[in-house]
């Protein structure tokens, strides 16, 4: 992405910010967009490789990025990745935790005994807590390790990737719906938290994304849509849909301290009405 591409006129010239899950389908995207708009971007992610092929992007687009290798659930890999940042940018101003998602095996039925998926009984206890502590725990170290250096800093700000399921639970994924609730909550608690040290906190929570990972559980082999997209598109009002790349002019917004410098502890649906939606 070009700074000529940016959905938003916003200068983050002078930022380092610090993505994780940057080789995710929407965080390099997020990260593609910092860096059009200026920003110096360190791209964490589990898979160094995925992180290496965004840096790649970037830097053959003019931005300025590098890929570092770091697990979001543990506190050593992080401190390291920090002190390598900071040998390599010198401080962090921006952090997005974009680190998460759901795993098939904490997915349950829909209804109990419908015999569509693992009953919620047997559930199994490692793997709700794997998809719990991926998003919750995933959202609260990386706060923890890099928000350390931005007190007392101007401008600095958190951008959690929170999800439609914070509001109202999405079925069969009870762990998954649970841990994003719990990081619209820890938005808030964070954003109260540091507000005396300069430090904005907010959120997005995306609506449903078409990407190409997710291509074959919307869409059959013909091109009609699965069951599930009938569902997904029946309850979003806009009838459609988002891109990832819609959800880079708001994250832009919430990192400018200039546009949004009044704006702490918000959690901001970009989700076609879903959210707004009863159906009725
Ligand atoms: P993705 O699977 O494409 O990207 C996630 C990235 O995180 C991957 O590159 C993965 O390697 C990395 N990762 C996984 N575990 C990690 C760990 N322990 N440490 C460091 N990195 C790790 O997912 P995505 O669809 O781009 O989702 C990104 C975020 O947006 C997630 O928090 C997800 O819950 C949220 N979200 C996604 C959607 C959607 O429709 N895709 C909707 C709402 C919210």
């Amino acid at each position: 992405m070009k700074r000529t591409d940016l959905p938003i006129n916003c200068d983050l010239h002078g930022k380092v910010a610090v993505v994780t899950g940057a080789g995710g389908v929407i965080c390099s995207e997020l990260s593609e967009g910092l860096a059009a708009a200026g920003a110096q971007v360190a791209l964490l992610d589990l898979s160094l490789a995925k992180a290496e092929a965004c840096a790649a992007k970037i830097v053959a687009d003019g931005g300025i990025a590098k890929a570092y290798s770091a697990n979001v659930l543990e506190r050593r890999s992080l401190e390291e990745c920090r002190v390598q940042i900071l040998a390599d940018f010198g401080k962090c101003d921006i952090l997005i935790n974009g680190a998460g998602g759901n795993h098939p095996r904490a997915t349950t039925e829909e209804f109990a005994g419908d015999g569509a998926g693992t009953p919620f009984f047997e559930l199994g206890k490692e793997d709700a807590e794997f998809v719990f502590g991926l998003n919750f725990m995933g959202t609260l170290l990386p706060s923890q390790v890099f928000t350390r250096d931005m007190a007392g800093r101007e401008g600095c700000s958190v951008i959690n990737i929170s999800s439609m399921n914070s509001f109202r639970p999405l079925t069969k994924v009870p762990a998954y719906s649970a841990a994003k609730a719990a990081v619209s909550n820890f938005t808030q608690w964070l954003a109260v938290h540091l507000s005396k040290s300069g430090i904005r906190v907010n959120a997005i929570a995306p609506g449903f994304l078409s990407t190409a990972q997710n291509k074959e559980l919307l869409w059959n082999k013909d091109g009609t849509p699965t069951l599930r997209t009938g569902k997904i598109l029946a309850a979003t009002p806009m009838g459609r849909f988002g891109l990832p790349q819609e959800l880079v002019a708001p994250v832009l917004f919430l990192a400018d301290p200039k546009a949004s410098g009044f704006i702490t502890g918000i959690v901001l649906p970009i989700d076609g009405g879903f959210s707004a939606y009863s159906g009725v």
